[in-house]
């Protein structure tokens, strides 16, 4: 089954309002196992409102309005649909009283204008609104339906979850499908190295197999449409199987697992704890180790380490190696790690020192060269075991090159940790 949604309203065409209602309908819809392949958004105008639905219907079993079912002038899409599909619209006399004792109860004048909306199609259904003044309607002709909903998302929620679920269900009888997802999330692969891996599995068409980009991060969201929760879940094994064995270790976690979710929870099951030593993220990623609940347990201090004199006083880094080599480099970067390490009393310290930009760069130092060191000891107070670091050299401006070596720090430290 197919379904069509049109967004109705000149403020979302001037962009003053964002369609959130579309969006939270196409989720419906897509749980519900019923496709969507176009969306429409219109402006108030009786023309284009007749024409959309009438294409919609040409293409889908279902249309679904959204807006204009207000009292005043422009709100004009029951009457528009009525007349598009040759259904007669009836005074509706519960839906009038519902709307003379919402104006009784709240002592408000009443004007005719309102009444205007107690109307219902004589083919079809009234779709009570617990919340507002309008009811939505429920139009159906030859086989095919038109639901009307009106704006205000605080209306039109409930009115789907109570009613247009419901019919929605008993129309797909036992066509009814349902649709599971799952995300797989992958760091440290580039989006084209990771699609080029899994080329032919995008081709699949249950499950699907969708690539998205993020900051640093490449996602995968698997798609199965079944009968069954079960159906479903074992098709979603089969594929995310063969990615697992093709992504090994780029994938980190699942749908909302987080990077530092994920290294959080590692560092707390091999007992180990972390300090953190950042210039030029800025703290950025003691933010993120420090939004996953219960990181005290495993994140112990953060030194936001931005002047040369403070990396020598607050992390012990010394006065030769900054001079010899200047404050972006690897050696200092290790000991930065190295002395992060000491002043937190951790197991694990990480460093990290860069370019953010936009000033700053030379031809050899260039704005997004970063050097991020790690070092590790069996205990808080023992010598390093090892110490490490790396070059990654990121463009763009300086909040995106900041949120790429937090990735990359973190990456390193899953990696360390796998
Ligand atoms: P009302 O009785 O309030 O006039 P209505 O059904 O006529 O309701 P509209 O006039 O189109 O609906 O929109 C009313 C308000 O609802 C808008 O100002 C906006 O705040 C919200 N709204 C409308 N359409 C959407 C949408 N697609 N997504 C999110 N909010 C919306
Ligand atoms: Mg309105």
């Amino acid at each position: 089954m197919q379904a069509e949604i049109i967004s109705v309203g000149t403020e979302l065409l001037l962009g003053q309002i964002v369609d959130t209602n579309a969006a939270y309908l196409s989720q419906i819809l897509s749980g519900l196992g019923i496709d969507v392949f176009h969306r429409t958004t219109v402006g108030d105008n009786e023309d284009r409102i007749a024409q959309s639905v009438k294409d919609a219907l040409s293409r889908a079993d279902i249309a679904i309005t959204i807006g204009g079912l207000g009292p005043t002038q422009d709100d004009l899409t029951k009457e528009t649909v009525a007349k598009t599909l040759g259904v007669e619209l009836l005074f509706d006399e519960e839906a009038a009283e519902r709307i003379s004792d919402f104006f009784a109860m709240r002592k408000l004048p009443m004007v005719e204008s309102n009444l205007k909306q107690a109307v219902k199609p004589a083919s079809g259904r009234t779709v009570p609104n617990p919340v507002g003044t309008a009811p939505g309607a429920i139009f159906e002709k030859d086989g095919k339906c038109v639901i009307c909903l009106p704006g205000p998302p605080v209306e039109l929620i409930p009115m789907v979850t109570e009613s247009v679920v419901p019919y929605l269900k008993e129309k797909l009888g036992p066509a009814a499908m349902i649709i599971k997802s799952k995300v797989l999330r992958t760091t440290g692969i580039g989006e084209s190295l990771m699609e080029e891996k899994v080329k032919d599995l995008l081709q699949s068409k249950n499950p699907t197999l969708a690539p998205l980009a993020k900051t640093g991060e490449a996602h995968l969201r698997i798609t199965a449409k079944a009968a069954d929760e079960k159906t479903a879940g074992a098709l979603i094994d089969g594929i995310e199987t063969k990615v697992r064995e093709r992504l090994g270790a780029f994938i980190y976690g699942v749908d909302d697992e987080t990077l530092e979710h994920v290294i959080i929870r590692a560092l707390i099951v091999r007992g180990l704890t972390i300090g953190l030593a950042e210039s030029c993220t800025g703290g950025l990623i003691s933010d993120r180790l420090t939004d996953t609940p219960g990181s005290s347990a495993a994140f112990l201090a953060g030194v936001i380490s931005y002047s040369n004199e403070s990396k020598v006083e607050l992390l012990g880094v010394s006065e030769e190696l900054l001079k010899k080599y200047g404050a972006v480099n690897g050696p200092v970067a290790e000991a930065m790690a190295e002395g992060a390490r000491k002043a937190a009393r951790s197991h694990i310290g990480i460093g990290v020192t860069g370019i953010a930009g936009p000033g700053g760069g030379t031809k050899e130092k260039p704005v997004g060269l970063v050097y991020i060191a790690l070092s590790q000891g069996k205990d808080a107070d023992s010598e390093a075991e090892k110490t490490y670091s790396q070059e990654f050299r990121f463009s763009g401006d300086r909040r995106y090159i900041k949120q790429r070596a937090s990735q990359a720090a973190l990456n390193m430290l899953r990696n360390e940790l796998l």
